[in-house]
This record gives C-alpha cells, sequence and structure tokens, in this order.
C-alpha cells in the first residue's frame, strides 16, 4: 500500500526496457513488508544531471545505477565507497539525508556467486573476456582475492592493455594484455584455472553468439563463468558444461548485486533465495 511514509528506490538508466531489477526489488521489499516502491528510471543521457539533482530534492531514498551512467555519474556524487573509488564506476547510489554516498556492488555480487558455486579465485590464473565496466569490477575483487595473475583479453587491445595495469596498480597482481584473435589467448586459456566472460557477446537477443575462444583449449579443471544472465546458459557455458566443467552463470552475480544494494538501501538482510527464485522465474516465462 502506497501512502505518505512511502519511500522511493529505483533504476537509473537508458534504456530500461528489459531490466529485472524492479521486479525484483519491490518482490523482495513487499516480502518483508517494507514501505518502498522500486521504479525505473528511464533518463536521457542530457538529463543526468537534472536527474540526479531531482534525487537529492525529492528525497529518493536511493537507485541502481546502470548502463550508461555508471561511470558519469561520479562528478555528481558526494562520497564513493573503497570499490566505486578503486573502480571509477558506480552501481548504487544511497542517498544519505541530501549526501548522495555511491557504491560498487557488481564486483562483490561476482564473488558472492562464486563463493555460492564453491569457487575460489586465490592462486587461480584467470583469462578475463573483455575491459569495460563490468571486467574492471570483476577484476579488482579477482585481484584483492588472491588470484595468482590475470590475462586481460579484449576486441580493443589498448583496453585490455589499461585494464591490466589497473588490476596491477590496484591489487599488485600481475596481468597481462592480449587482443581477441592473439595466440597467447589459446596458452592462457590452456594455463588458467578460471575463464570469465564479461562482454556481452551472446547475450539475448543474439544468444547464438559467442566469444572467440575454441571450447578444444577447454582442459577438465577450467571453471568457466559468464557474466551475463540472459539468457543464464550462454553459449560459452553450454559449450564449457558439455564438456562436463564446473559453470557459473550471470543470474548469481545479478541477484548478489541486488542482494548488497538492498541492504544498502534498507539496511535489512536481503531476502536472496526470493530475489533469485523471482529472476529465474521471469528468465523462464
Ligand atoms: P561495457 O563497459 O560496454 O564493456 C563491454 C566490453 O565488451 C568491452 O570490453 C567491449 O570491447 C566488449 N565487447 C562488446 N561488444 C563486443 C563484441 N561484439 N565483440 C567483442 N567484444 C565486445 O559493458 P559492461 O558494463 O562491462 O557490461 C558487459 C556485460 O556485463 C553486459 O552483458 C552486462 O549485461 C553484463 N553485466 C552483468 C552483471 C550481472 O549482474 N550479472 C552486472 C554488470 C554487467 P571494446 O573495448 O573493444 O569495445
Amino acid at each position: 500500500m502506497i501512502n505518505t511514509e512511502t519511500r522511493i528506490l529505483g533504476i537509473l538508466g537508458f534504456p530500461l526496457g528489459h531490466s529485472l531489477s524492479p521486479l525484483m526489488h519491490n518482490r523482495a521489499l513487499q516480502s518483508l513488508g517494507l514501505n518502498y516502491v522500486y521504479v525505473a528510471f528511464a533518463v536521457a543521457r542530457h538529463f543526468l544531471a537534472d536527474a540526479v539533482k531531482g534525487l537529492r530534492g525529492l528525497g529518493v531514498a536511493g537507485v541502481n545505477v546502470t548502463v550508461p551512467f555508471k561511470e558519469e555519474i561520479l562528478p555528481y556524487l558526494d562520497e564513493l565507497s573503497t570499490e566505486a573509488q578503486a573502480c571509477q564506476a558506480v552501481n548504487v547510489v544511497k542517498n544519505c539525508q541530501g549526501r548522495l554516498v555511491g557504491y560498487n556492488t557488481d564486483g562483490p555480487g561476482f564473488m558472492a556467486a562464486l563463493t555460492e558455486a564453491g569457487v575460489t579465485p586465490a592462486g587461480q590464473r584467470i583469462v578475463l573476456l573483455g575491459a569495460g565496466g563490468a571486467a574492471r569490477a570483476v577484476a579488482y575483487q579477482l585481484g584483492r582475492a588472491g588470484s595468482q595473475h590475470i590475462t586481460c583479453v579484449n576486441r580493443t587491445r589498448g583496453k585490455a592493455e589499461q585494464l591490466a595495469e589497473f588490476i596491477t596498480g590496484q591489487t599488485g597482481v600481475p596481468a597481462s594484455a592480449a587482443g581477441w584473435d592473439e595466440e597467447e589467448v589459446e596458452k592462457a586459456v590452456q594455463a588458467a584455472g578460471m575463464l570469465v566472460n564479461t562482454t556481452p557477446v551472446g547475450m539475448f537477443p543474439a544468444t547464438r553468439e559467442m566469444p572467440p575462444v575454441n571450447p578444444e583449449w577447454f582442459h577438465h579443471e577450467l571453471v568457466v563463468c559468464d557474466v551475463i544472465y540472459n539468457p543464464a546458459q550462454t553459449r560459452l557455458l553450454l559449450a564449457a558444461r558439455q564438456r562436463g566443467l564446473r559453470t557459473v552463470d550471470g543470474v548469481g552475480m545479478f541477484v548478489h548485486q541486488g542482494a548488497l544494494a538492498f541492504e544498502i538501501f534498507t539496511g535489512c538482510p536481503a531476502p536472496v533465495k526470493l530475489m533469485r527464485e523471482v529472476v529465474v522465474g521471469e528468465l523462464a516465462r
């Protein structure tokens, strides 16, 4: 029941057509009887500054931030968490009595999904596909978790180089860079304990696509992860599963980044099991 006490949460991005966040958060809020409503703020780029002022002015309790604003929103915020500061990207903003504090729960959400799957990156050699915002958030956490080495592979090689520098600079973990089709990618995959796709290649609706790694390179100890959550079983993960490998899909990361955001917004433990059921149910539809 919406009344004068109802607090507003939302997601800020553009476009937001397929976002599962409103459904996931509203069901979680309702299940705990919390008097909040979570709405979609699809904001055109040139209105970002006005939209952020509006959060303060209207006392919106908090927002998730998604494409294309995760980096662009930084100058408008008053404070950043350690992760957000390091990654220079924000996916959660909490309004603390007019002070807007930015957090990044993408990386911690990925790590929670790994923990849930019983996968430990410590001491592993890792191949990371992609060098965008998700890659930076994931790489920062993998570095801090004590991985042995990270090979960053990206279509635009220069960005892979920047990401490798970022990893070593922020976490001290050795990292190297490669372009999409370079021979060293095969060697890196063969020597790795984990392969993580952070590109959107294979995401709905282009579900037949797959990042250019050859499943014949996969050895039986390799854990293959994808941050894409729609579909949960990407072509990359299916190829790994056909070879009997362990896989971790992007649904866990999505649910856990949302659960961590929920806890930041409300101060209450998130109903993670319910949130997962809602997301899995909606994806199945
Ligand atoms: P981004 O900042 O735009 O970065 C995209 C990266 O993928 C770039 O490195 C880009 O390479 C590469 N890429 C894009 N299209 C490609 C193509 N056709 N072929 C080869 N490389 C391509 O995006 P992002 O924010 O990191 O998001 C990436 C993915 O992560 C999306 O699918 C998003 O839905 C997913 N994600 C999932 C979660 C979750 O909770 N599960 C959270 C965050 C993001 P270039 O540098 O060459 O352009």
